[in-house]
Order: C-alpha cells, then sequence, then structure tokens
C-alpha cells in the first residue's frame, strides 16, 4: 500500500482532504479522549466539521455502554452530540437481532455475556433477554446447575441466540450455559473482537477475550458487530444513508478502526497517534492495514487548516 498522507501543519493538504468527504466517521476512545482526558482541540474540530456541513458520527466498539450512556460520557467531557449521532457495538447488535436475524417469536431470547450497556441497547430493540448483569448468573457453579444445565432444567428453551461482549463478571456458570445453547443451535454473536482496551495508560482483556471460550467450545467464530465487521458498516450505511466514497473513518487502531474503512470501501481513512497504533505499526512489513492519512492529533485538522 501506499505510504499515508501526513496532513498535521499542511494547509493544503487538510482543506483537499476535508473537501472529499460529507461524512466523518468518528472512533472514540484514542481519538476523542483518553479514559476520561479529553484531547486538545478536539470540541472545537468537532464544531468547526459540523459548521462546514460535515456529518459526524460515533463509532465505537465499547460494548459497556449503550448509547444514551454514551451521550452522558460525551457531554462530561464537553462534547456536543445527539444520541442519533452514536454508534456503538451494543447497538450495532441489537439492531442486527432485531433488524437482520428477526428470530422467530417463541426462540427469540438472547443470552447475554456481558454488561449493563447490553441490556440497555436490547431494551430498546424489545428483545427478550436472559443473563447479563443478573446476579442469579454471577456466582460459582453448583452441582445442581451442573445438574440442571446437563438435563436442560435449567436452560431457557426460548434462547435462540447468544450475545458475548465485554463482561466484567465473567464466570464458569454463564460459560456452561452459553456453552449448551450455542450445542442447541444459538446463533452465536459477539459485540465486538477486540483482545485487549486501552485503560489508565495500560490494556486490559477486551471482548474478543471474553468470545475465546466460547469459539474455543463450539469450535466456530461468533458473527461480530463491531469495527471492523462489515456488518457494522452496512447497519451504520443503512441508518444515515451515506456515500461511502464521500466518508472517512478515523480512528487510532488498524486492526479496528482502519481496517474497517478499508474493507468497507470508503473514500479515505485517517489514523491519528493518539491512541493504540503508531506510525511504526503500519510500515512493518506485515501491517494489518495502512491509512491513507494520517495527524499527530484531531485536533490538528483544525490547527492547521488556516
Ligand atoms: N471496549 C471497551 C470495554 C472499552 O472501554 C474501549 C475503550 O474505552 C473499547 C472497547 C474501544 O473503544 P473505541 O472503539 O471507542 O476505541
Ligand atoms: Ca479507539
Amino acid at each position: 500500500a501506499q505510504p499515508p498522507k501526513y496532513l498535521t501543519g499542511d494547509s493544503a493538504a487538510i482543506n483537499d482532504f476535508i473537501d472529499k468527504f460529507d461524512v466523518f466517521l468518528i472512533d472514540c476512545d484514542g481519538v476523542l479522549w483518553s479514559g476520561d482526558h479529553l484531547f486538545e482541540g478536539v470540541v472545537e474540530t468537532l464544531e468547526w466539521l459540523r459548521s462546514k456541513g460535515k456529518r459526524t458520527v460515533f463509532v465505537t466498539n465499547n460494548s459497556t455502554k449503550s448509547r444514551a450512556e454514551y451521550l452522558q460520557k460525551l457531554k462530561k467531557l464537553g462534547i456536543p452530540g445527539d444520541v442519533e449521532e452514536i454508534f456503538g457495538s451494543s447497538y450495532s447488535a441489537a439492531i442486527y437481532i432485531s433488524r437482520i436475524l428477526k428470530l422467530p417469536a417463541p426462540k427469540n431470547k438472547v443470552f447475554v455475556l456481558g454488561e449493563a450497556g447490553i441490556e440497555n441497547e436490547l431494551r430498546t430493540e424489545n428483545i427478550p433477554f436472559i443473563g447479563g448483569t443478573d446476579r442469579n448468573f454471577r456466582r460459582e457453579i453448583t452441582p445442581d446447575d451442573f445438574q440442571g444445565i446437563a438435563d436442560g432444567s435449567l436452560l431457557d428453551p426460548d434462547v435462540g441466540c447468544v450475545l458475548a461482549g465485554l463482561d466484567f463478571h465473567i464466570n464458569y456458570l454463564k460459560l456452561s450455559h452459553a456453552y449448551q445453547y450455542l450445542r442447541r443451535g444459538a446463533v452465536f454473536l459477539a459485540t465486538n473482537l477486540d483482545s485487549t482496551f486501552p485503560m489508565n495508560h495500560n490494556f486490559f482483556p477486551g471482548a474478543g477475550s471474553v468470545v475465546v471460550p466460547l469459539t474455543n467450545m463450539i469450535g466456530k467464530q461468533p458473527v461480530a458487530l463491531g469495527k471492523p465487521s462489515q456488518a457494522m458498516l452496512d447497519a451504520i450505511e443503512g441508518k444515515f444513508q451515506l456515500d461511502r466514497g464521500r466518508t472517512c473513518m478515523i480512528g487510532d487502531r488498524l486492526n479496528t478502526d482502519i481496517k474497517f474503512g478499508i474493507e468497507g470501501k470508503l473514500g479515505g481513512t485517517l489514523a491519528v497517534l493518539t491512541g493504540v497504533n503508531k506510525k511504526e505499526d503500519w510500515e512493518a512489513e506485515d501491517a494489518v492495514a495502512v491509512p491513507g492519512y494520517y495527524v499527530d492529533k484531531l485536533g490538528d485538522l483544525l490547527a492547521g487548516a488556516q
């Protein structure tokens, strides 16, 4: 692939770049903020893009928050936004279930491995679910569980889908339930497959690492609904009626954000250096994806444009 064009400080190149697109799909953590730290120039850059008539959509793989909860996070950091502009992997999974899968009742219940963000998005789409944050699943497995799971008496016959995302209470009991549903033919979905996620200047196990025990048990891969899955981009395209050729994906991670944009044949991809990946990652011979453009930080677009 061609090396990416560096835009920081190059006003002609920045203005050419901006003119090429109507829609910017913007990754959140690592682009707008890191944890609770808002990056310099982010609010002004977003306002500037909007003032030029550009559409901004926040696309995050973080499955632990619903769109409504994400909006609160944006507000807390002072970023203006609307819930309809937010597209998270939990929402992506919920609308995939309700609009694409359309599981026929009564076998339309979802067994959830994950946190409240997933549950809230399922509720918004009127999708019945069990598991998730239910305390009855947040405990050690007992001999009665082994018996009831084995003979099916503790299983819900209406479960037709297993949805796995980041679950801070992952345990053997939940894995055992999920496994039996999958064996019985439940559709296998994952909010996202990130191996890790950044927190407190370090990394922690991500949703993909919660999903791996399931793929190991069942011997097949889930349909993933977060970046770089094209199911997510198809859903975004449908919702916003965007023209892929005039859409740019902005992100910090090559194997999610940049890959997502390239595989989706978007008009462009822009990498920022405020997150997970650095220049040497796309310069490596085995680079998973090479962006079309890069800046040191998102705020450089506005700072360098004049
Ligand atoms: N998953 C979790 C649980 C996270 O907390 C984060 C970032 O905070 C991510 C995934 C990655 O999110 P994004 O796609 O916004 O970088
Ligand atoms: Ca990110």
